[in-house]
């Protein structure tokens, strides 16, 4: 199988008799050989119905066959399915995209397949019109159901409906039916999509965004493959300017699609949609299910939906015709799956919009180091949004240094913070505490015989909840309840609290700041998107004085009365020797930071660090992001690292520690074959998290430099390596931990 090869994209025809190569939903590497029988006439893209051992399953046809099984042996294609093909442009880039992502090819076809009922006809259900014929026998509730009929005219009614109109019993409407009165039509059973009303551009836009505006709109409009970077500092309304481009693609007939961070959590997102272009476009993320879910998937095949916002899975919707697509805060680290088929949303965004001559808008306050270089590298257009929208500033940002204003043991609040905070309390407004630790304290130990709590499954220690009364593995969700004693040494008055979560942060302010209204924000004490958007709504309407939250608090959300930030500990993900981890630091702050002053009332964000002089502090005190990226990337330039160099991770993983050794020691055995090629091999060495759901991790990183067809060598070095059953080794293209 040659993914790319001539067939895959030809609407090459298949007559009886001919072999096809049919892909299915699985992780086979390429399609499967399957027979047109007599009778029957396909094309690439058809959806069929083939027999594989004794199940039914549902695939696509994608080329001609391999031809590499005896015909004598092949089954023929059980039928071909009423549904609309899978477009050209589609299965070109699900090809890439499992090439490119070492993906086996019917996984990457899973992702754009999992619909329910996939290759059944649309549904339909039946209306009921009347005819204008009159009943041999009129009653008085026949004459309602015929004047509810008569006027709700034109398209009809469902049978209980009409039933419910009139006041009578379905047998009324049946009878009705069955006299001639009331004739049936069957109508798609999903409701349509609204169309979307793009006002007249610009008007309400500042300057500098009309400006923007009109380049993403040009970008747009010029209809092929195009790619950029809208920088833009957090509240410079760079949501204001991709929707402008978005109204642009819609007036050309074409369809929009937004990848979010956090879709199910953006209700605000959603309504500005709306206001803009007066409906709600179609969603697309793991909350959408059931029928929703197949009346979007169909909605972006036949192009009726023309704007959809989605999750990374999005990517792979049927678009009749994708004429752009936007990544909102491209730099966010849930871009990336992985978990089953690990890909980056932003790499197969441009990839898909390359395929399908499409505009491509990456947008963030702080770009990926990727995404920077190439726009420093002119392959993408760089846009700038410098100033914050109207009257709103960037807030003014100070380190609090740890080394000589820490606040005493167990204590995380400074006396500077706590200080700004009672300002802000005192003056109706609100402040923000941002700890990225959920539970109540990182590590419990006995401070008698320095027990720690391990998850049993994970290399990772427990987490303390106390609101849930028990320990938690962040890696595994393995719980046990919250100990009384040491299962060590036995004794119970010398367990102890380590570092702070945010739960135990809660308790120092609410005996620091008596008599505030604090807010916890963190996924596990709410239950549910829906509960998430009602505490936030209550924050933005002024419902708390101090916020304490994780990540979850640091997206995208304005707040109008916050004007206060306080990170509580920088340096968290500084630790740990990720080389990604100043650029994700740096992110991170910029975009907590950006969380105070959204409105009319200056921000203030105070970092509370032991290393107020590392080059990431420095650049969110002084808002250099330039000179930041800079020095960034010559580092990773010096040491040929991404953007500037590639690297894939091969994880090797399995329950049986030594299988899992010996497989990872086999393939550094075998280091030759892809130094050969012109990369470096690094490891075996336990993978960042070395055991997780009792499953041991090994990694190996491969280096090499841009030119290099990496793929190919991984390829040729993982044939030469024997894998036993009960050990999995995959391949992770462009790893974000490095
Ligand atoms: P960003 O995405 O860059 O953080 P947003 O697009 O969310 O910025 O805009 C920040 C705030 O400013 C929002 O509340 C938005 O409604 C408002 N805003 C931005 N541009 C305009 C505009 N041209 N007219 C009215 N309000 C705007
Ligand atoms: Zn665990």
């Amino acid at each position: 199988y040659q993914p790319g090869a001539p067939g895959v994209s030809g609407a090459a025809r298949f007559w009886p008799g001919a072999r096809v190569g049919v892909a299915l939903p699985m992780p086979f590497p390429g399609p499967l050989d399957y027979l047109v029988p007599e009778g029957m006439a396909l094309a690439c893209g058809d959806f069929v119905s083939v027999e594989l051992g004794r199940r039914q399953v549902v695939g696509v046809v994608w080329g001609p066959g391999a031809g590499d099984v005896a015909a004598e042996r092949l089954k023929p294609v059980a039928a071909r399915l009423d549904t609309p093909p899978l477009r050209a442009g589609l299965r070109r880039f699900i090809d890439r995209a499992a090439e490119y992502t070492m993906t086996p090819l019917g996984m990457m076809l899973r992702l754009a397949t999992r619909v329910p009922d996939l290759g059944q006809p649309p549904r339909m259900r039946v209306l009921l019109r009347p005819t204008g014929a009159r009943p041999d026998r009129m009653t008085p509730a026949r004459a309602r159901v015929l004047d509810a009929a008569a006027e709700h005219g034109g398209a009809g009614l469902a049978p209980v409906e009409l039933a419910r109109l009139a006041g009578v019993s379905a047998g009324v409407v049946k009878g009705l039916e069955a006299a001639g009165c009331l004739a049936p039509h069957a109508v798609p059973a999903d409701p349509p999509f609204p169309p979307l009303f793009g006002q007249p551009p610009g008007g309400h836009l500042s300057q500098a965004q009309a400006e923007a505006a009109g380049l993403l709109r040009e970008a747009v409009a010029a209809g092929g493959f195009s790619a950029t970077l809208l920088r833009g500092v957090t509240g410079s309304g760079k949501t204001e300017v991709y929707l402008e481009a978005a109204a642009e693609c819609i007036a050309r007939g074409r369809q929009a699609l937004v990848l979010l961070p956090e879709v199910a959590l953006t209700p605000g997102f959603l309504a500005r949609v709306e206001a803009r272009f007066g409906a709600r476009p179609a969603e697309w993320h793991h909350g959408v299910t059931g029928t929703e879910r197949r009346r979007v998937w169909n909605a972006a095949a036949s192009g009726e939906a023309r704007l959809v916002v989605g999750a990374r899975s999005a990517l792979f919707l049927p678009f009749e015709d994708l004429g752009l697509i936007v990544i909102d805060e491209e730099h966010e680290a849930s871009f990336k799956q992985e978990d089953v088929v690990l890909y980056h949303a932003r790499d197969m965004a441009v990839l898909r919009a390359s395929v399908e001559g499409g505009a491509v808008v990456l947008a963030s306050a702080t770009p990926s180091l990727e995404s920077w270089a190439n726009a420093e590298a002119g392959k993408y257009r760089r846009i700038e949004l410098p100033d914050r929208f109207g009257r709103a500033v960037l807030p003014a940002i100070e380190t609090v240094d740890l080394r000589s204003e820490a606040p005493g043991r167990d204590r995380w609040i400074t006396a500077r913070l706590a200080e700004a905070t009672q300002g802000r309390i005192a003056a109706g407004e609100q402040a923000l505490f941002f700890l990225n630790r959920r539970g109540y304290a990182p590590l419990t130990l006995c401070r008698a015989c320095g027990h720690r709590f391990g998850c049993p499954h994970c290399d990772a220690w427990m987490v303390a909840h106390r609101f849930r009364a028990e320990l938690m593995c962040h890696q595994c969700g393995h719980t046990a309840p919250l100990p009384s004693a040491c299962p060590g040494c036995g004794r119970d008055d010398r367990l102890a609290a380590c570092g702070p979560g945010v739960e135990r942060l809660a308790e120092e302010a609410a005996e620091l700041f008596p008599g505030a209204r604090i807010e916890v924000l963190s996924s596990d004490l709410i239950a549910g998107p829906e509960a998430v958007k009602a505490r936030l709504a209550a924050i933005a309407a002024g419902e708390a004085d101090i916020v304490i939250g994780t990540q979850m608090v640091a997206k995208g959300h304005n707040f109008p009365l916050l004007t206060l930030v306080g990170v509580i500990d920088a340096d968290m993900g500084l630790l740990g020797g990720d080389l990604r981890a100043a650029e994700r630091t740096f992110q991170m702050l910029h975009q907590v930071a950006g969380r105070a002053g959204r409105a009319e009332r200056p921000g203030r964000a105070l970092i509370q660090t032991a290393s107020p002089d590392h080059p990431v502090m420095r650049a969110i005190v002084s808002g250099d992001a330039e000179a930041f990226w800079r020095g960034q990337a010559e580092l990773r330039n010096l040491s040929g690292m991404p953007p500037y160099g590639r690297l894939a991770g091969v994880i090797v993983s399995g329950e049986d520690e030594a299988r899992v050794a010996e497989t990872a020691r086999a393939l550094g055995r075998a280091a030759p074959l892809i130094e050969r090629a012109g990369a470096e091999l690094y490891g075996p060495a336990p993978a960042p998290i070395a055991r997780v759901r009792g499953r041991v991790r090994m990694r190996l990183l491969i280096k090499a430099p841009k030119g290099l067809p990496l793929q190919e060598a991984i390829r040729g070095w993982l044939a030469a390596v024997k894998v036993p059953a009960a050990v999995r080794v995959v391949v992770d293209i462009d790893p974000q931990s490095f």
